[in-house]
């Protein structure tokens, strides 16, 4: 079961540049009262992380900004990289800056990693 056992644990969205069907896209918009760039995604952000504005209601269809990423489990990720690997930069989930692997928290928001929203469920 050792293969399953790899299927849970931290999931941490990683940046990607090429196209591929695989990818998640996380959505983004200036907040309205201080422009920082927040989630429109309710369940990870309810109120501007920066000056506690609240989301209005339907924010997914004002999103002005997307982040294209591959969410992977973090332990994976850290193996690949220990062993040569480049190291990928993770998304904030909350405003979508990119974030060297190594930080624990994002530069510009402060939102720790480990507690990165898990994404949407995996088929496997
Ligand atoms: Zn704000
Ligand atoms: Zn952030």
């Amino acid at each position: 079961m050792a293969r399953g056992a790899a299927l849970y644990g931290q999931r941490v969205p990683l940046r990607v540049d090429d196209e591929n069907e695989n990818h998640a896209l996380l959505y983004y918009a200036a907040c309205t009262r201080c422009r920082a760039m927040m989630s429109t995604e309710p369940d990870i952000l309810a109120a501007c992380w920066r000056c506690g504005h609240p989301q209005p209601a339907d924010r997914r269809r004002q999103a002005t900004v997307e982040r294209r990423v591959q969410w992977r489990l973090l332990e994976e990720v850290e193996t690949e990289t220990a062993q040569g690997r480049p190291a990928p930069e993770w998304a904030c989930v909350s405003c979508g800056r990119f974030n060297p692997l190594p930080d624990a928290t994002c530069a510009n928001c402060k939102r720790t990693k480990r507690l990165a929203h898990s994404g949407p469920a995996q088929q496997r």
